[in-house]
C-alpha cells in the first residue's frame, strides 16, 4: 500500500467503506492509520457515530504498524519464511479440525466400502438405534432388539451385548483368536485396540477386517429383527459371518485369509 491509501486500499475491507463518518472526518489532503499519528488528520467536529468508528478502528488496527515510505508487501502468513507452499495451504484447510481415532485404521482395512461407511458411522455414534431415536424424541421404547435387556446404544449392540458377546466369542474360536476375546465394557475404539495388540502384523490385520465383518452382522441382524421380523440363531448368524469372511478373502481379503485356514 503506497503511504496515503490507508483509508481508500482495500486490504483488509476500505475504511472508507466501512466507517464513512470517520473518514470524512480524517484530512483530505493525507489520510492515514489512526494508530500511526493519523488522529492528527482529523478536523472539525466529528459526530458520535465517527467517535464509535474511529475506536472501533483503532481496536481493529492495534497489531497493524506502517513504516513511512515503506510500501506493503504480500506475506504469506502460514509458514515461519512467509513463503507459499502448497503443504502449507493444504495444512491451513485443516486448522481447527479434530482427528478420529482409529480413522486411519478404518480406512486401511481390508472390507467392502458399505462396511467401511457403516464403521465410520458407528465411530461417529451416528447409527440410528432405538436409543438414538428416543433420545431424539422418535419413539418411546429403546430396548436392544436382540437381548431385549438394555437400551440399545450402539457400543451395547455390537460389543456388550449378551447375544453379540455369544456371537464374536464363536467367530473369534473359529479362527483360532478366542484368546482376544474382550469381555469389559470399553468403547468401540478400545475394544477393537485391545483385540488387535500384541498379534504378529498380517494377524493384526486379519483381526481389522474380522472385527468390522462381525459389527457389520450384528448391525444386519438388528435390521433383519426390527424391519422385517426375522430372527437368525447364534449359530446362524456365525455361520453367515464365516461364509462372507471366505467371501472377502475369495475376493481379495489376504490378511483375513492367513486366519482363515485355521478354521
Ligand atoms: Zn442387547
Amino acid at each position: 500500500m503506497a503511504p496515503g491509501e490507508f483509508h481508500s486500499n482495500n486490504w483488509r475491507q476500505s475504511c472508507a467503506e466501512q466507517c464513512p463518518p470517520e473518514y470524512e472526518g480524517s484530512g483530505q489532503s493525507s489520510r492515514r492509520c489512526p494508530t500511526n499519528n493519523g488522529s492528527r488528520d482529523i478536523t472539525g467536529p466529528l459526530s458520535v457515530l465517527a467517535i464509535v468508528q474511529y475506536i472501533l478502528l483503532w481496536e481493529r488496527l492495534q497489531d497493524v504498524s506502517t513504516t513511512r515510505g515503506v510500501a506493503d508487501q504480500i506475506c504469506w502468513r502460514w509458514t515461519f519464511s512467509q513463503m507459499y507452499s502448497a503443504k502449507s495451504a493444504y495444512n491451513m484447510f485443516f486448522c481447527g479440525s479434530t482427528r478420529l481415532p482409529g480413522a486411519d485404521l478404518l480406512w486401511k482395512t481390508w472390507t467392502p466400502p458399505r462396511v467401511k461407511l457403516f464403521m465410520y458411522t458407528v465411530m461417529h455414534q451416528r447409527t440410528w438405534t432405538v436409543e438414538r431415536r428416543k433420545r431424539h424424541g422418535l419413539q418411546d421404547n429403546d430396548t436392544c432388539i436382540l437381548c431385549n435387556q438394555s437400551p440399545e446404544h450402539i457400543e451395547h449392540l455390537l460389543l456388550h451385548c449378551p447375544i453379540a458377546k455369544k456371537i464374536w466369542w464363536e467367530t473369534l474360536s473359529a479362527v483360532g483368536l478366542s484368546s482376544r476375546f474382550v469381555n469389559d465394557t470399553l468403547g468401540t475404539f478400545d475394544t477393537w485396540t485391545a483385540m488387535r495388540t500384541g498379534l504378529p502384523k498380517q494377524a493384526k490385520k486379519a483381526m481389522d477386517s474380522l472385527f468390522m465383518l462381525v459389527a457389520w452382522h450384528l448391525w444386519k441382524e438388528r435390521n433383519s429383527r426390527t424391519f422385517n421380523g426375522k430372527a437368525a440363531s447364534v449359530a446362524e448368524i456365525s455361520d453367515r459371518i464365516m461364509d462372507e469372511a471366505r467371501a472377502w478373502v475369495a475376493a481379495g481379503a489376504k490378511n483375513l485369509g492367513s486366519v482363515m485356514s485355521r478354521e
